[in-house]
């Protein structure tokens, strides 16, 4: 019988570590829909083009063919046949992902392709709306937070190689802004499902959040 893990939360609250090795726990499919806005943005962007033209980002959008597929170091991200894995992280396409998250259109057509993902297999989905828009009948709803600052201390370990001279305090404001944005837009703001399992991982490291949500699973 088909089970799916809905996990949501802000930036850095660790939900794709935590999604990835629950769903390897389970024998699930991982899908990452943060990857899935931001091969949008990064295809934008290096199309160059303007932001201001929404029709044009939502016709391209439509035109995208966008897969996930899991590799050894974690999920790889295509598009149009070309690996982005690594581009779809850069400072760039961070700093305009929320704005063209922000586009009803352009979530629609990521909804349905995420929905349909789930309809097959029994899937661990993170995201911002995915227990409350995306998966409502998931069997499972989790909703991952943590403070700013852990949030931005963890964020400094993973990208630290990639932005040598980044402060924590300016992650903190990235973090918070990004936030911001995700909470307030119109379309599928970042909420807590009425349903979801609030957990507050300030103060659990990964093991004990795993265990906690694979313990959620039998119940
Ligand atoms: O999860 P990640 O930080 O990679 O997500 C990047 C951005 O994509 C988020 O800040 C948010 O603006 C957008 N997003 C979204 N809905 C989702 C997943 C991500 O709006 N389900």
């Amino acid at each position: 019988e088909k089970f799916n893990i809905a996990i949501d939360g802000p930036a850095g609250a660790g939900k794709s570590t935590i999604a990835r090795l629950v769903a390897n726990a389970l024998g699930f499919v991982y899908v990452d829909t943060g990857a899935m806005y931001r091969a949008v943005t990064w295809s934008i962007l290096q199309q160059g083009l303007p932001l201001e033209q929404t029709a044009d980002l939502i016709a391209l959008t439509e035109r995208l063919d966008i897969r996930l597929e899991p590799g050894e170091h974690g999920q790889l991200v295509f598009v149009d046949g070309k690996d982005v894995t690594g581009m779809i992280r850069s400072a760039e396409v961070t700093g305009n992902v929320s704005r063209i998250a922000s586009i009803a259109e352009i979530r629609s057509i990521l909804t349905a392709k995420q929905k349909e993902l789930a309809s097959k297999k029994g899937v661990v989905m993170d995201g911002r709306d995915i227990g409350s828009h995306v998966l409502p009948d998931a069997e499972l709803k989790i909703f991952l937070t943590a403070s700013v600052r852990v949030r931005a201390e963890r964020r400094l370990k993973e990208i630290s190689g990639d932005r040598p001279d980044i402060t924590l305090e300016q992650l903190e404001r990235e973090i918070a802004e990004r936030d911001r944005m995700d909470e307030q837009r119109e379309a599928s703001p970042l909420v807590k499902a009425p349903d979801a399992v609030w957990m507050d991982t300030t103060e659990m490291t990964i093991p004990e959040v795993v265990d906690r949500i694979l313990e959620l699973c039998k119940t």
